[in-house]
């Protein structure tokens, strides 16, 4: 009712699937079904105490006001320091913008770069948001695929051949939602070379899962000769540091794209909240080592999960370098019947794993590879075990 009503960019967006699957997920629960929901991605650790400290004290100091539109000074030198620290990248606090979450610096970098008709080449299967947003901004999703049998990683040639001269823009993550694969730095080097002979392409590197990285490694293409020019790295609090709820992320970017993220913030959002970032300093300001616990756990539990996966017949895995999601290759189950149902499609494949197992994952579709379906492994060991044994047991019902 009323949909008629609707301007006409927002009729063509979809809601984000990994968000409406977990909102169908909670809703059954609310009816009292036991339903595990593998669908957010969102560590289920608590926010350290260190930082939440942090948080109180700023506040307690009357940190309570509106903020600069990019964000506190400190934040942004804090950051400064750390992409120093961490990433060997250089910027002065003019080239960062703090925002409501990275989504909104994905939002802030295409609306201030794309026109109408531009082509964004996205790295596929890709994070839901990206496809949308692009769309959202008049922009031309041009989707470059790279499957399991390469480790789901974009290769120089493909990226070549995909760039045209209405190419803007390039969006990829990396440690990689939803498949977890990492780029390694002689890999990115070899896209940068790809990318750095082409004038007037830009580079969105999201790296909100720096610090959930089994390799060690976590090389930024901003690093690459000829790309801090042309690159935007964007990066926040939510995975890390598990601060998903206070809503903080951050570009790094030439100065002029900074000042125009920062334009369309004054009059979109203003400032990320204030105490929060000076909370966020603070964490940033600590060698990353106090968050490696985290990490550590996600590591054992991708080695247990891949265990588990790999013993379930019809399912292809990868191994995932960083991240917490698994995205299986279940092709081989399109066309097979439990008598009642059939799977022909990732969708038909994630209904029947909630309406069934009673676990909610999410339909590789929403990625861009309908060949697939992505599960968080970001819970306990025991429910991980509790959901691999039902979905084991309902696959084997179909043949
Ligand atoms: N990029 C990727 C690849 C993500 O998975 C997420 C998850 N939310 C985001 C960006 C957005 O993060 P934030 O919570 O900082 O908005
Ligand atoms: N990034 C997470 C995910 O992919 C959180 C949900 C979202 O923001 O879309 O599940």
């Amino acid at each position: 009712m009323g949909k008629h009503l609707l301007s006409i960019k927002i009729s063509s967006m979809t809601e984000s699937a990994t968000i409406k699957m977990a909102q169908d997920a909670r809703a059954l629960k609310s009816q009292g079904i036991d339903v595990i929901s593998l669908s957010l991605g969102e560590p289920d650790f608590d926010t350290p105490d260190f930082i939440k400290d942090a948080a109180k004290k700023a506040l307690d100091a009357g940190e309570t006001k509106y903020t600069p539109v990019p964000g506190h000074l400190s934040l942004r030198e804090a950051i400064c320091k750390k992409l120093k620290r961490d990433n060997k990248l250089v910027y002065t606090p003019d080239q960062i913008v703090v925002s409501n979450g990275a989504k909104q610096c994905i939002a802030n970098t295409c609306l201030s770069l794309v026109n109408p008709g531009d082509e964004v080449i996205i790295f596929t299967p890709y994070w839901v948001s990206y496809y949308d947003i692009v769309q959202f901004v008049g922009g031309t999703p041009v989707t470059v695929y790279a499957g399991i049998d390469q480790d789901f990683k974009v290769t120089p040639d493909q990226l070549r051949d995909a760039i045209t001269p209405k190419t803007k823009l390039i969006i990829f993550s990396s440690p990689s939602n939803p498949t977890g694969s990492v780029y390694t730095e002689q890999e990115l080097s070899e896209l940068a070379a790809v990318i750095s002979k082409t004038e007037g392409v830009f580079v969105l590197s999201d790296e909100i899962y720096e610090l959930i990285n089994f390799s060690n490694k976590n090389p930024s293409i901003a690093t690459m000769e000829g790309m801090q020019d042309r690159t935007i790295t964007i990066n926040g609090m939510s995975k890390g540091y598990a601060m998903t709820g206070w809503r903080l992320g951050y570009m790094a970017a030439p100065a002029f794209i900074a000042k125009a993220c920062s334009t369309i913030q004054g009059q979109f959002t203003s400032g990320a909240a204030s105490f929060n970032q000076l909370a966020a300093a603070h964490a940033l300001d600590q060698d990353t080592q106090v968050v490696r616990y985290m990490a550590d756990k996600f590591l054992a539990r991708k080695n247990m999960v891949k265990a588990l996966l790999d013993d379930i017949p019809g399912i292809r895995t990868n191994d995932p370098q960083g991240a917490f999601y698994f995205f299986p290759d279940i092709s081989e189950f399109f066309g097979k019947s439990n008598g009642t149902r059939t799977i022909n499609s990732s969708e038909d494949f994630a209904d029947v794993l909630l309406t069934e197992a009673h676990v909610a994952v999410v339909a590789g579709s929403a990625f861009g590879d309908p060949s697939c379906f992505r599960i968080s492994y970001a819970t306990s060991d025991d429910v991980l075990r509790e959901a691999m044994r039902r979905i084991k047991t309902t696959l084997a019902t179909f043949s």
